[in-house]
């Protein structure tokens, strides 16, 4: 029998971060180009401290917010919206979080099922939420982020947010509850069906958070500057709103400031160290560097997630901007950390080239996380680098359930998550994503990954965007077809990108066809939309193929 420890069992409560970096860190700032008016605004966490308890205050006192009530929120990465996070959870409501770019529809559907009671929005959806308004009976309140001095901007009857904190105490006393508790949730950008709905507790976000400052994660401390350029309404922002305070890290908060011009100004004027975001960003931010010959020599690390790392993007980072690209993967339902890829001792005398082929690995698991790899009967595969298989994890920030038992299918007898990602694992825990389960391509009993062969297009010089989609063949039941959207001003040129190609992936992965598309189709959350282009695509035939 085990014997019972004589340690405290004090509950991991969200609040106590903000408290912390209040008390440890109270004048560290986070800066915000505020969504409203294109200012910057500044304010410390002791400041932040005083103002959430406010908001505490407002929620609990005018708003007749309940432990366990759910608080939209539609908004830009902000000081206010970080407010929000702290405030919601503090007074054991939940904070959720609802990404703007979703259809109308999708946002009602949302809010119904999340039965939230108030919504916080920023001053650029206000014709969304005049839109929805209506159709959301279950809404008691509907607050505009900003002064009074904007309402005239919506037409839907709502309050201001400094009007609502405005005459409140700045005491409140955080209470301390069971920390299994939900503090957030985000669904799941729901590419088929319903969206899902993903509820992280106090617990899991605190445990997130100590994870995330490790120095093989992100490895920010108080003397760091972040800039979240992923949005809060996407899986908090990689937990960045947490990490940052508990290590008493500068906050940069981009509002609807995400084109590369802006991010530059604030990257430069910020001096900003870490940025973290999706690959679309980074090419945008890169395509404005080239463009105007500007640099970003104070950032030293770039987190970039949420799709695979293309080589190209990573090369003109490194190469020529001197930033270090590092690349991570995760989930919605996975808070989002998983992986994130840093050398070993063992790789400090590689080639670049090797280098290169690591680093365009997902990355190695961060602890907490556990992994397996199985095929399609379940059985488990060896980390031997080569066995790719469905993606299985499980770990005190990973998901249980679904919100109201949605998609329980995704949860497996022995306790385990199937994230629909396809991988291989090396004997060293570095994660190589080939695929999601629905986008692999498969080909006379083979299977082509149609993440490697879209990043191998996106190295040829004309080529901006590609996506790789399997499309029926009478012979080979798939064949890739590879859409392209062209660099501006270059040559639509099919022959001169599958002779690029030839030299980098097997013969019998080379695409069937080229398409080239105007704009790639973008979902959500910043990635390719795969599923639009199969729309687009349905019905395609092989130029010279009989169906
Ligand atoms: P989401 O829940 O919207 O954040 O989407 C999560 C999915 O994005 C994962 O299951 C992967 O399919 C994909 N993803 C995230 N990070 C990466 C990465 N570094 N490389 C490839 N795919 C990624």
């Amino acid at each position: 029998m085990t014997l019972r420890a004589h340690m405290m069992d004090v509950p991991l409560m969200v609040s106590d971060i903000l408290v912390h970096a209040d008390n440890c860190h109270g004048q560290q700032e986070i800066v915000t180009l505020l969504p409203e008016s294109l200012q910057i605004h500044r304010q410390n966490y002791s400041q932040t401290h005083k103002r959430t308890k406010k908001l505490a205050n407002a929620l609990t006192n005018d708003l007749g917010i309940e432990p366990g009530d759910r608080v939209a929120t539609i908004a830009w990465n902000s000081h206010r919206h970080f407010e929000l996070y702290y405030a919601i959870s503090g007074v054991g409501a939940v904070v959720h979080t609802v990404n703007p770019r979703l259809d109308p529809k999708q946002l009602i559907w949302m809010l119904a099922h999340a039965e939230s009671k108030a919504v916080f929005f920023d001053v650029q959806f206000a014709p969304l939420i005049d839109g929805i308004a209506a159709m959301c009976p279950g809404v008691k309140n509907w607050i505009l982020l900003s002064d009074a001095s904007h309402a005239d901007k919506v037409q839907t009857d709502c309050l201001t947010y400094e009007e609502v904190i405005k005459d409140h105490s700045e005491d409140f006393d955080w209470p301390v509850f069971d920390e299994n508790a939900a503090c957030g949730l985000c669904y799941t950008s729901g590419t088929t069906g319903d969206p899902k709905g993903v509820l992280y507790s106090h617990r899991s976000s605190v445990l997130h958070a100590m994870a995330t400052m490790g120095a093989d994660v992100m490895g920010v401390g108080a003397s760091g500057v972040l800039l979240p350029v992923v949005p809060m309404f996407h899986v908090n922002a990689w937990g960045i709103p947490f990490a940052a305070p508990m290590a008493g890290a500068k906050l940069v908060m981009p509002g609807p400031g995400l084109d590369g011009a802006t991010l530059h100004t604030l990257i430069d004027a910020e001096d900003v160290s870490y940025v973290a975001g999706v690959p679309t960003v980074w090419l945008g931010l890169l395509n404005y560097l080239e463009a105007n010959d500007k640099r970003i020599d104070n950032v030293k690390r770039v987190l970039i997630g949420g799709s695979a790392l293309p080589e190209a993007l990573l090369r003109a980072y490194e190469d020529k901007y001197g930033v270090i690209m590092q690349q991570g993967w995760g989930m919605t339902e996975m808070s989002p950390l998983g992986t994130v890829n840093v050398a070993l001792p063992k790789h400090a005398d590689l080639s670049r080239e090797d280098e290169i082929k690591i680093k365009l690995k997902q990355g190695r698991l961060v602890f907490g996380v556990g992994m397996r790899i199985v095929d399609d009967e379940g059985n488990e595969l060896p980390w031997d680098g080569q066995s790719s298989g469905h993606v299985q994890v499980r770990g005190p920030w990973i998901a249980s359930a679904y919100f109201k038992g949605a998609g329980a299918e995704s949860f497996t007898d022995d306790g385990w998550f199937q994230t629909g990602d396809v991988a291989h694992l090396d004997g060293d825990g570095y994660m190589t994503i080939t695929d999601r389960s629905k986008d692999v391509i498969k080909t006379g009993g083979e299977w082509i990954s149609s993440i490697d062969l879209e990043n191998a297009a996106m190295g040829h010089p004309g080529v901006e965007m590609a996506a790789a989609v399997g499309m029926p063949h009478p012979k080979w039941q798939e064949r890739p077809l590879l859409v392209v959207q062209a660099k501006e001003g270059a040559e639509k040129d099919a022959d001169s990108i599958i002779k690029y190609l030839s030299g980098q992936v097997p013969k019998w992965w080379l695409p069937d066809a080229i398409e080239f598309i105007d704009a790639m189709p973008i979902g959500a959350t910043g990635k390719m939309l795969k599923t639009k282009l199969r729309e687009i695509y349905a019905n395609y035939e092989f130029p010279g193929v009989d169906a």
